[in-house]
């Protein structure tokens, strides 16, 4: 028997600390093959699925997302599910999600899905979804779908190990029936920002490792852990365990246990590399004898939902600047500004002119920084768009017409540098260094700057978390009661 099971989703995480608006310009939708590609091991299972692709949407990073593009996205995925319902009935839905998108007007954007979902598919046919681990899980979206699981390691090197196995317990449930299966959520009162969640030092490496252990056992399908999304106000971002398996007292046991030692590991998740407030981290930096030294600007790191267009630590090496010119060689890479580059493109190399720089976004935290510049380097990318680097004295700035993030060798390149050599001091919108620029920093710092993605979680207006919460609440007995799932 070869089951039919459609396949698509919508992926994005959404600061709402942001005033970005992610909308149609931002996301790539795949259809067809397209989307089919996506899931490169499918072929394994060809002779017991047919999957049938759907849309699938996925976005770098950003802002909430608008409503007219949700809808767009929702109507054409709920068109196309209602008429293979209509046309063929199917066994199961595939569903790909990150799990921290916002949309305008929701409160729970993943969960009232899965929910809207499930009223149109009904009651026999599986929901199995695969998740980041920063993404949310409500009791919506938990009773919503039948399985549930997300990535295990940070960084993410497990995306399609995922995918299949969301699929491949799929196909296990469909084979032994629903009625077997018991799952338990429990939610854990922590919330940390995203450079604390490495997988790859501790704790969080042996908080993950206890997922293999008990997924040994034949009776325990799946085990997954969330660490939940920091960068939107709302009840749902925290963390939480899931398991699933056919042995409800073992379900019991192993998730109230997994829930006790995350909970108990809480005190222990610290940056994955060395941190400074944003002066102390220029400080740092000049001070170095080290080239290039890499700072990190945590909080417009667009990999995570920053604007990409934050320009207090150029505003800072402005100023530093005009009291005492730096002799160090310094290259922003980058900053997002479509305005300055329409004005850039209308000169030439080597000319002359003064922008308002970045900080257009949220204009929170000052507005533009007004400088004049020459024009080196004019380039393309397919993601960045139209680019160019500019200098004055010994700064150097990348800008870039859509948000975009430097975090490849080839990048550089792209924008006319022979090596990371060329300067002292590399400022990049990131958290922890991607491999080619770890390579080559011979120091490196994350500057805990403000922005859409502050990684200094206790200094963000929260108002609408559950509480109480680590760390922002002390000394408190966690609930971590372990609840079943409602039985559909
Ligand atoms: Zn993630």
């Amino acid at each position: 028997m070869r089951y039919k099971i459609a396949v698509g989703g919508i992926h994005i995480e959404s600061s709402t600390f942001t005033p970005y608006i992610s909308g149609k310009a931002d996301f790539r939708v795949v259809r067809g093959q397209e989307l089919l590609a996506l899931y490169p091991w499918r072929e394994k299972y060809s002779h017991q699925v047919e999957l049938i692709p759907l849309i699938h949407a996925r976005a770098l990073p950003g802002g909430v997302v608008s409503h007219d593009f949700y809808q767009e996205w929702f109507d054409e995925f709920t068109g196309l599910l209602r008429r293979q319902l209509k046309n063929q009935s199917i066994d199961g839905l595939f569903l790909d999600i990150h799990g921290a998108m916002s949309v305008e007007g929701m409160i729970d954007a993943e969960g009232t899905l899965a929910k809207e979902l499930r009223q149109i598919i009904g009651h026999n046919i599986l929901i199995s979804c695969a998740m980041d681990l920063h993404g949310n899980v409500t009791d919506d979206l938990f009773n919503a779908c039948d399985l549930l699981t997300c990535y295990r390691t940070a960084p993410h090197i497990d995306t399609r190990q995922t995918r299949e196995r969301a699929l491949a317990n799929l196909l296990r449930l469909l084979k032994t029936g629903r009625n077997k299966l018991v799952r338990a959520k429990v939610d854990i009162p922590i919330l940390l920002p995203g450079e604390k969640t490495s997988t790859e030092v501790e704790p969080g490496k042996s908080l993950y490792a206890e997922i293999n252990k008990m997924t040994n056992h034949p009776d325990i399908w799946d085990a997954a852990i969330w660490m939940g999304f920091p960068w939107a106000d709302q009840p749902r971002c925290h963390g939480c365990v899931v398991l699933c398996g056919t042995d409800k007292q073992l379900i019991q046991t192993e998730a109230a246990a997994l829930a006790e030692k995350f909970w108990s590991y809480r005190h222990d998740f610290v940056f994955v590399g060395p941190t400074a407030p944003m002066k102390e981290a220029i400080k740092l930096a000049l001070d170095s004898e080290q080239k290039p030294f890499f700072i990190s600007d945590t909080g417009d790191n667009p990999g995570a939902g920053g604007a990409g267009d934050m320009n207090l630590m150029l505003k800072e090496f402005i100023k530093l600047n005009q009291q005492h010119k730096i002799s160090k060689k310094v290259l922003f890479a980058s900053i997002y500004d479509e305005t300055s580059i329409e004005q850039i493109y209308q000169k030439q190399i080597g000319d002359k002119l003064t922008l308002d720089l970045g900080g257009k976004i949220d204009l929170s935290f000052g507005g533009p920084a007004r400088l004049t510049v020459a024009v080196d380097y004019l380039f393309t990318h397919p993601v960045a768009g139209r680019a160019a680097r500019v200098h004055f004295d010994n700064i150097s700035v990348i800008i870039t017409e859509n948000r975009f993030q430097y975090g490849k060798w080839e990048y550089f390149k792209g924008s006319g540098l022979d090596s990371f050599d060329d300067y002292d001091i590399i400022i990049v919108k990131m958290g922890y260094l991607e491999p080619d620029l770890s390579q080559a920093a011979k120091g490196w710092v994350m500057a805990l700057t403000a922005g859409a993605v502050n990684q200094d979680l206790l200094h963000i207006p929260f108002r609408h978390l559950k509480t109480p919460l680590y760390p922002f609440d002390h000394d408190f007995t966690p609930n971590l009661t372990v609840k079943f799932a409602n039985p559909l």
